[in-house]
């Protein structure tokens, strides 16, 4: 099965599966793509990873 980028069509690496694994976007976006959207997904992991401490802080 071959794997494209949503954006550019580029045929995905097996490394930038991988990624795409581990930051599942909803889309799967190639090396160069994906750093385009990186900003958004880190908001999002910075999101999560605040929301956590909130609930920490909550429980103490
Ligand atoms: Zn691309």
């Amino acid at each position: 099965m071959e794997y494209l980028c949503s954006e550019c069509s580029t045929q995905l690496s097996d490394f930038e599966i991988e990624l795409n694994e581990l930051y599942p976007v909803g889309k799967l976006y190639c090396e160069f793509c994906q750093s385009k959207h990186e900003r958004k997904i880190i908001k999002k992991i910075a999101e999560d990873f605040a929301n956590e401490l909130d609930f920490y802080d909550f429980k103490k």
